[in-house]
């Protein structure tokens, strides 16, 4: 009874704070996920972040690893992205005119990932991938595109089919109020297969303008394409005269400075970028070969705007970002946490006798309940959702944060350091046998 108390007491004010919000917004929150129901609670209520860790209302110290969703890769209000916003927002934080941070930031993408060489700048991943995929089909007067299931792409129509972790973790792969005719176009293939590529591509020959893929599989868990599979897209593409579109949003200075297509070595045509590239403010980006890019408006007769589109604040985050992970050992240090980190959780759980899938990219894990290994979207469907949640609810107890779903990656920053890693490992080890306990 005692232990009861307490539980409930440690986030008090977090559930007060959810019941108001619950009245106002649909589930109480701003995006699905963020409500906690595939995990059987509801969510704590933050109140600010510092390096790797979070504090909610009531108080409690969390480990981070959502870093919201992907955008930072250097932990929470880091001084350089702090200091570089400060900066701008004295100067005023919108024109609806051009200012140079826009172009500072375009050159360091354009630096740094190689397959752009134009970019422009939008407010959001959704936004980056939607407007990409209407220039490929303006470049290619194409309509067809092709998509992999378990990929998410944002939110816009023709792209919400088997979207992966957010319809996924609410049982809704695709949404009412989108008409089939939006997504008549829109082809759906296992994640690496490129034998289903080549036969969707054979069979709609002349009338598929792109396909679109993340990279790095990150909606539906952490899911590595295949040894072969990024490049036998790039050469299936170029037989057929199909566009590559690249959606980086996750993986974009995430897996590597210049992206999993640095990485991986394979150059698409177009590329989606988001979430790291704005620091953590709303950014995102779309981008690739100049002659495409050429043909968005005003240069051409794509149209595509927004007002507040590069805006300094986002661009001042964004840049500062970038620079740090330019000119320090970033990904060196990434790369060492993120892989102490798969590995004492692969121990863990082989500890508790709970059977888990560890993937990593690097500062991008997987952890699936699983038997066997993941490499697509039905095959991640057949994880434990259930000991996730027990999994999840413990870690939580423990002062660590995970997304709330079995469907999301989890994200290492630059700021995890090793007391981090010790309380996260000490956390699994209980949470590991909470996990266990379900049948
Ligand atoms: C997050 C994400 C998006 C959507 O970005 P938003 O900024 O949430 O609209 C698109 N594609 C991928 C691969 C993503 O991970």
């Amino acid at each position: 009874m005692a232990k009861l108390v307490e539980k409930t007491s440690r986030y008090a004010r977090s559930d007060a704070a959810f019941a108001r919000a619950r009245k106002l917004m649909p589930g109480g929150v701003n995006s699905p996920v963020r409500a906690y129901r595939a995990v059987g609670r509801d969510p704590v209520t933050i109140t600010h972040g510092k390096g790797a860790i979070v504090t909610d209302v009531d108080g409690n110290d969390y480990v981070d690893y959502v870093g919201s969703y992907g955008p930072l890769i250097l932990g929470h209000a880091p001084e350089a992205v702090a200091a570089a916003l400060t900066k701008t927002i004295d100067k005023g934080w919108t024109f609806g005119m051009p200012t140079e941070l826009e172009t500072q930031l375009a050159e360091l993408v354009i630096e740094l990932v190689p397959s752009v060489e134009v970019v422009r700048f939008v407010n959001s991943g959704t936004e980056a991938a939607m407007s990409a995929i209407r220039l490929a089909r303006a470049a290619t007067g194409r309509g067809k595109i092709i998509k992999c299931t378990g990929c998410y792409h944002g939110h816009t129509d023709a792209l919400l089919v088997q979207a992966g972790s957010g319809a996924t973790t609410l049982g809704t792969p695709s949404s009412p109020g989108v008409p089939a005719s939006l997504t008549a176009d829109t082809l759906l293939v296992p994640y690496n297969d490129l034998d289903a590529v080549r036969a969707a591509m054979q069979a709609h020959a002349g009338d598929i303008a792109c396909m679109a893929v993340e990279p790095v599989a990150g909606n539906m868990g952490c899911v590595p394409p295949a040894e072969g599979y990024l490049q036998g897209l790039r050469d299936l593409c170029d037989e057929f005269g199909v566009l590559l579109l690249f959606d980086e949003v996750m993986t974009g200075f995430r897996v590597n400075l210049g992206g999993a297509q640095k990485l991986y070595g394979v150059t698409p045509d177009l590329t989606c970028l988001g979430k790291v590239v704005g620091g953590g403010l709303p950014c995102a980006a779309y981008g690739g070969r100049e002659d495409l890019m050429r043909q968005v408006s005003p240069d051409g007769p794509v149209y595509q705007a927004g007002t507040l589109s590069g805006n300094p604040l986002a661009m001042a985050a964004g840049l500062a970002t970038l620079q740090v992970l330019r000119d320090t050992d970033a990904y060196l240090s990434l790369e060492l946490t993120a892989c102490d980190l798969a590995t004492g959780l692969r121990t863990a759980a082989a500890q508790a006798g709970v059977p888990v899938q560890v993937t990593r990219v690097g500062s991008m894990l997987g952890v699936f309940f699983a038997d066997a290994p993941v490499r697509n979207y039905e095959q991640a469907l057949t994880c434990r959702a259930d000991r996730f949640a027990a999994f999840f609810n413990a870690m939580l107890d423990e002062g660590v944060m995970l997304a709330p779903s079995a469907f999301e990656a989890w994200f290492v920053s630059t700021a995890h350091d090793a007391a981090c890693l010790e309380t996260t490992l000490a956390a699994a080890e209980k949470a590991f046998a909470a996990a266990g306990t379900i049948r």
